[in-house]
């Protein structure tokens, strides 16, 4: 029969967490998914909605609390690990800086400890994995005429949550450089599709639109970022897992660089057509331009060319296929939610 492993997921009831879960199970049937999440205000258990608990256990836990994970891992003693856990959103990280430092270096610490304990008093140091998963932003940014972030540039991070996410990577870096632990980092530029939080990008200016409220935009507009689909980070996440060379990092995106003015004109443009309003006429009328974030990195950029040619992946969802997809997801959401 096919091998039944069970792989501990962090953060498994937020955005890419959620999705990733789906993703694997549909792949792996016969895996059981410890799913340990605190549930913050970013997580829903409704994305978790259909899994069948034979393959899917929920447990209500807070990383940095080391007593629960050390209970956690007695009790499930899961094959691998897959780390998505994370206080995420930069605007936060900014006003309270307190709780990325616990989710983020203090709660990774922790999943760290507790595998390499767990592991090895099994004997199991040298097989089981533990793939962490981080985010472009710990480059820092780039003008418009750098080359796009290798897995060799510095970490430069700007915000507190960049940083919090640059700590913890050496920390994984660490666990295997100093015990052996097989690691593996992944570093993915900007997600979009269903179950994003409303405070973020794409889920704000569809709800704002929607909702005839202004559409913030910070600075000019200028500022590039790269977009992926959520799907293709979880199946660059597979091909890292099963494939990857442990202690190595690979970056993950599609090459596909937008000004953040240009998506939003995009994304109201799209909403033009799925959802035409007679009064508003175009949804673009709604875009405001508000003060800049502080320390707002400029641009952001993937060099992806490591996982593709060593480990064979590349992107499967066009661009503009998904973001209609998504913008679809959600108008249907805020619908059924009125
Ligand atoms: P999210 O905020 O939607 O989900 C994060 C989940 O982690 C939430 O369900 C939250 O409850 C959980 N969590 C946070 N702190 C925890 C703790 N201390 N203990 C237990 N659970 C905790 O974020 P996301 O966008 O799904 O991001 C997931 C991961 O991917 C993060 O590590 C993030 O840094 C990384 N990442 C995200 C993007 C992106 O564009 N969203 C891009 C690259 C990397």
């Amino acid at each position: 029969g096919a091998l039944a492993r069970t792989i501990l997921v962090t953060g498994g009831a937020g955005f890419i967490g959620s999705h990733f879960i789906h993703y694997w199970l549909g792949r792996y049937p016969h895996d059981h998914i410890i799913n340990v999440d605190k549930l913050s205000y970013a997580s829903s258990l409704d994305y978790l909605k259909g899994l069948s608990p034979d393959s899917h256990t929920f447990v209500h836990a807070d990383l940095a609390k080391e007593k629960v994970i050390h209970r956690t891992m007695e009790q499930y003693k899961p094959d691998h690990i897959i780390h998505l856990a994370a206080e995420s959103h930069v605007d936060q990280s900014i006003q309270s800086p307190c709780n990325f430092i616990s989710s983020n270096i203090v709660g990774t610490f922790h999943l760290l400890e507790e595998a390499r304990k767990l592991w090895t008093k099994e004997g199991r140091l040298e097989t089981s994995r533990f793939v962490h998963i981080s985010t472009d932003e710990v480059y820092g940014s780039l003008t418009k005429d750098d080359d796009a972030f290798s897995e060799e540039s510095s970490l430069l991070p700007n915000s507190p949550y960049s940083a919090t996410k640059a700590a913890s990577d050496h920390l994984v870096r660490a666990y295997w450089k100093t015990y052996g632990l097989q690691t593996l980092t992944t570093r993915c530029s900007n997600n979009f599709g269903p179950h994003q939080h409303e405070e973020k990008f794409i889920p704000k200016i569809i709800h704002n639109a929607l909702n005839h409220q202004s559409i913030p935009v910070y600075g000019n507009g200028e500022q590039i970022r790269d977009w992926l689909y959520v799907l293709d980070h979880c199946r660059a996440i597979d091909a890292v897992f099963h494939r990857g060379q442990v202690g190595e990092i690979y970056n993950i995106g599609a090459q596909n660089e937008r000004r953040n003015l240009d998506l939003v004109s995009l994304i109201c443009h799209i909403l033009n057509e799925m959802k035409p309003d007679k009064e508003l006429k175009d949804y673009k009328k709604l875009i405001t331009f508000v003060e800049d974030r502080p320390g707002h990195d400029f641009r952001y950029a993937m060099n992806a060319d490591k996982l593709k040619s060593e480990l064979n992946w590349k992107p499967d969802y066009p661009f503009e296929y998904a973001l209609k997809s998504t913008v679809r997801r959600y108008i249907k959401m805020m619908e059924e939610k009125e």
